[in-house]
């Protein structure tokens, strides 16, 4: 599943040939993703410039200024399984290749087998995106100058739940998926199942610290695939974290050789080294 990293590095490898670009057609062979693509679109995007991207959680955002000085946003999200590609006119089109951007010289491709993905339309005459529904609940960025130990410090302190959990639900900061929760708490030397709200300042400061690097260095890592986003067969350019913990139950911890415990915390896996993430005793 794509995650935060995934789509920043959709976004880098996609935006050189998008940004500035003209789409003489906007092509919809199957509208029935997640959430219907709203089909007045197909007139709406003709010849119209996409002037710059962003991204907002897990969400693409192409910006777009129609010929009739409509300006609004293409909020882009892959689900489980979806995949954007640069190709050219000529490339074939598979079974899940449900929308196409045409530009003068190439196209943008959507791909998704599962269709739990979406692209919708957001109107800037109906108020700031960043306020649309799908946005205005979500965390901070986890490379927003505001988010720092003192601002999760502050959060944390309202929730009971575990600190993998909260961190994972993405209110207090977006980004922290599954494989990134276990590695987060693992460099953090914090065992997943502390309660937030028993969190001291300084364990704060360390999660946060570890948050920016854990999905920088994942973006970072994704940036040597971003020639695939041309000109390639379109299969997943998604790549694999350098896991310390996740996923490696029982083997020998990177640290201090302990076996890697595994548990579930709210139907999702957690792995951690019980020795370098010790439990705190009940208070
Ligand atoms: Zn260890």
């Amino acid at each position: 599943m794509p995650e935060l990293p995934e789509v920043e590095v959709s976004r880098l490898g996609i935006a050189p040939h998008v940004e500035q670009h003209t789409m003489s057609q906007f092509i919809v062979r199957n509208p029935n993703l997640r959430w219907p693509v709203d089909a007045r679109l197909t007139q709406l995007l003709k010849n119209a410039l996409i002037t710059h991207t962003s991204r907002r959680g897990k969400y693409l955002i192409l910006h777009v200024k129609c010929v009739n000085d409509v300006r609004g946003v293409l909020m882009i999200h892959l689900g489980m399984s979806g995949s954007l590609r640069i190709v050219t006119h000529d490339t074939a089109v598979q079974k899940h290749d449900h929308i196409d951007w045409v530009f003068a010289s190439h196209r943008l491709r959507y791909r998704d087998p599962r269709r739990f993905g979406s692209v919708l339309w957001h109107d800037e005459t109906e108020g700031d995106y960043l306020l649309h529904p799908r946005l205005a609940t979500l965390g901070i960025e986890p490379f927003d100058e505001a988010f720092d130990g003192g601002y999760f410090y502050e959060r944390a302190a309202k929730r009971s739940q575990a600190i993998k959990v909260v961190l994972l639900g993405g209110e207090i900061v977006v980004g922290v998926g599954n494989i990134y929760a276990s590695e987060v708490l693992f460099d953090s030397k914090i065992h997943p199942a502390t309660p937030a709200n028993q969190l001291t300042r300084r364990e704060c400061n360390i999660i946060a610290k570890h948050v920016k690097k854990v999905l920088s260095a994942a973006i970072a890592r994704g940036g040597s695939t971003l020639k695939d986003f041309v000109h390639s067969d379109g299969s997943s350019g998604y790549f694999q974290l350098e896991a310390h913990v996740y996923d490696r139950a029982n083997l020998p911890c990177l640290m201090c050789k302990t076996p890697i415990e595994h548990i579930i915390q709210a139907q999702r896996a957690t792995y951690f080294c019980p020795h370098c993430q010790p439990e705190r005793p009940n208070k």
